[in-house]
């Protein structure tokens, strides 16, 4: 008998909302897995993507992680967020298959690194490529083959966060590369404490970008905070 196939799964937890990008407010189970092919300098998930902490990610097959979602949602139907790391990775399609034959829908996000043939089946496919600041550097043609893996009824978007200037230039190149893709920006949250977030300078990033696109006269993106750091600020699993 063939063992079925499985995730290594780094933390399930929810039900809570979306914090940024095109699904914002949305309420949503993330299920993240672990393992990622960047290594960015202002990770935030760094227990997703290091392999030291390889030995707290739990391979687990399709049903079980929807098990894990429907106790959390009561068996209602929502949306699952494939986060991480990077859920590309990995082979995601047996979930989404499980997950949709009961009524749920399926997000993910990964910074379009891997393209892989079952972004078909998901509802929505946030493409999160990392600008200059994070140190990594992207290959546009597999950013654009992650976009065209996409079904017709994907929803799929650019998500870019800025830090500095050269980031700022970056989501302009992003954007001309993917001119047909709804564009969205946000601050990058550069605040590493698990404790504490200046709030004020939060708020601060969020204007500067503002008055940056208005001054430039930049109509296009979407300017969005990530609205999970102003509630919750750097913990983990909410
Ligand atoms: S791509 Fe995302 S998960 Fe991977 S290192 Fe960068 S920020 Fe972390």
């Amino acid at each position: 008998m063939t063992a079925e196939p499985t995730i290594r799964i780094s933390e399930i937890f929810g039900p809570t909302i979306q914090g940024e990008g095109a699904l914002i407010g949305q309420p949503t189970v993330f299920v993240r897995t672990g393992g990622c092919d960047y290594r960015c300098a202002w990770c935030d998930t760094l227990y997703a993507v290091e392999s030291t902490y390889r030995r707290d990610w739990k391979p687990m097959n399709a049903q079980a992680i929807m098990k894990r979602v429907k106790d959390l949602s009561s068996g209602k139907p929502l949306t699952i967020t494939l986060s991480g790391g990077n859920p590309a990775t990995q082979d995601c399609s047996a979930l989404i298959q499980a997950g949709k034959q009961d009524g749920y829908s399926f997000a993910m996000e990964t910074q379009g690194s891997i393209a892989q043939d079952w972004f078909k089946d998901l509802d929505i496919l946030t493409l999160s490529p990392k600008p200059p600041s994070s140190g990594m550097s992207t290959n546009w043609d597999i950013l654009r083959d992650c976009a065209n893996a996409a079904g017709a009824n994907t929803k799929v978007s650019l998500k870019i966060v800025i830090a500095n200037d050269e980031d700022y230039a970056y989501a302009k190149e992003a954007h001309a590369h993917l001119p047909h893709l709804p564009l969205y920006l946000q601050p990058c949250n550069t605040q590493v404490s698990k404790d504490h977030i200046n709030m004020d300078n939060l708020s601060a990033d969020m204007r500067a970008l503002v008055d940056r696109i208005t001054q430039d006269q930049w109509f296009t993106p979407i300017i969005l905070p990530q609205l999970h750091v102003y509630l919750w600020g750097n913990e983990r699993g909410v």
